[in-house]
């Protein structure tokens, strides 16, 4: 299939990369024009805040694909390309340098940024935010042996660096303004083992903290809190969420709502025009709500599912999310929507493994934490994401009992 347009993505992160590859797969012959704006070829961000940081991974190999890989595939990437607007009326993207390019379909694959700290002190030197391979390069420098490092926010990024910095030698203090861990996205009792682990290894873990201000003269040298307190340190790390990049979106009239709005199929209200990945908000067919996932696994579904759309398949996307975070030696999946659960079965799956169904009110399950070693959870946890997918509704007793496989369940469902 081809036309003298390209088809043209705009954001050459994890979806916008592997959105181009599958229009590839899928048979569209024409051209592709992916563009980004960090100036380097695509790369993968799960490890930035591991093994990145601990010296065992090269920003380098974190690269999605290669140069040969583009080329081969006739995919025009542009790296140090800024697209600033969307001529929805002409069909054509406008870029920073003033240059236009015309789309038959256009992808907004822009993905999210990281909510910069509102602070007296946030622009000192030594305060930091992990989303780029730049921001890596620039903690990795921070990260030495007896260095104090202070996180802001016990999300994933905080926990993840937190780990990496005590593994690295450094004092850790993490300051975490809501009363828990990980609140939006994991279960309680599965943050707690988390935070358990913290711990244990000496960093100091602390909840319902507000920071007033960063203190120091040309570089930061203390957290100072609301209550007056004032914590030594020789670097911060900010990690207190995203924001979707909507901009471009917002300013071309597109629908927004808690990103760029997209239907089942991932297509704006505009149908030459699509959206994925950490962008979009999509209702999810499952779970019957509009939601925004902001992890690797849905960049990689909606990347696939997107690409098939935009050659008119008009496929819904309703894969159940699905995300992980190694943090020492300890491993948390998380398969669907466990906030929607009432009811929690634990299922021990090993002598510190645990695996958290959460079924609804109609006794459907939703969700399933898994948290303990790789290979005692992640079996339960792929099961459960399919049986998620079916809707089944399974007994508590059998999903408690580690002895009931839960690919029976699934064969049992199939039925
Ligand atoms: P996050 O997981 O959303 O966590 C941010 C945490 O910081 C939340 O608990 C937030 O609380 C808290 N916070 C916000 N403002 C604060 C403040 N001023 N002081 C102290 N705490 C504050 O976001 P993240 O850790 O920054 O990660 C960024 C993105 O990368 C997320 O989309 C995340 O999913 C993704 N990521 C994923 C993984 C993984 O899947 N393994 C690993 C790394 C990063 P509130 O919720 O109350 O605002």
């Amino acid at each position: 299939m081809s036309t003298t347009e390209p088809m043209v993505i705009v954001g050459a992160g994890q979806c916008g990369a592997r959105a181009s590859q599958a229009l590839r797969e899928n048979g569209w012959d024409g051209a592709i024009t992916l563009f980004g704006d960090e100036g380097l070829l695509p790369y993968e961000r799960p490890p930035l805040s591991k093994s990145v940081l601990l010296g065992q991974k090269t920003t380098a190999q974190c690269a999605i694909y290669d140069e040969a890989f583009f080329r081969e595939q006739r995919i025009d990437l542009r790296t140090d390309a800024p697209v600033a607007a969307i001529d929805r009326v002409g069909h054509r993207v406008v870029l920073a340098s003033g240059d236009t390019l015309g789309y038959h379909r256009l992808l907004i694959a822009t993905g999210s940024r990281p909510r910069r700290l509102d602070l007296p002190g946030a622009t000192l030197a030594g305060v930091h935010m992990l989303r780029s391979v730049c921001d890596a390069h620039a903690i990795s420098a921070e990260l030495r042996p007896g260095r104090r490092i202070a996180v802001i926010g016990a999300g994933f990024i905080g926990l993840e660096i937190a780990a990496t910095a005590v593994a690295l030698g450094c004092e850790v203090v993490v300051l975490e303004g809501a009363s828990r861990a990980l609140m939006r996205a994991v279960p309680e009792v599965v943050a707690q083992c988390l935070v358990a682990q913290h711990r244990q290894r000496g960093v100091d873990v602390r909840f319902g903290v507000h920071v007033e201000r960063l203190v120091g003269t040309a570089r930061v040298s203390g957290v100072q809190l609301v209550d007056g307190t004032t914590l030594a340190c020789d670097a911060v790390i900010a990690g207190i969420g995203v924001m979707p990049c909507t901009e471009l979106a917002q300013a071309a009239n597109l629908d927004v709502e808690n990103g760029v709005a997209v239907d089942a199929t991932l297509c704006t209200n505009d149908p030459r025009i699509f959206a994925a990945g950490d962008v979009c908000s999509f209702p999810h067919p499952l779970f019957g709500r509009r939601i925004r996932l902001e992890c690797w696994k849905n960049a990689e579904d909606q990347a696939r599912v997107v690409a098939r759309n935009m050659l008119g398949h008009g496929e819904a996307c309703s894969s159940v999310p699905w995300f992980w975070s190694d943090q020492y030696d300890m491993t948390i999946q998380i398969a669907g929507m466990p906030a929607l659960g009432t009811t929690t079965v634990v299922r021990e799956t090993g002598s510190a493994s645990r695996v958290f169904f959460a079924l609804d009110g109609d006794g459907v399950l939703v969700g399933a934490s898994g948290v303990g070693q790789t290979g005692e959870i992640a079996r339960d946890v792929r099961f459960a994401q399919e049986l998620i997918a079916r809707r089944a509704c399974v007994a508590p007793h059998l999903l408690a009992d580690r002895g009931t496989k839960l690919r029976s369940l699934l064969a049992a469902e199939a039925q």
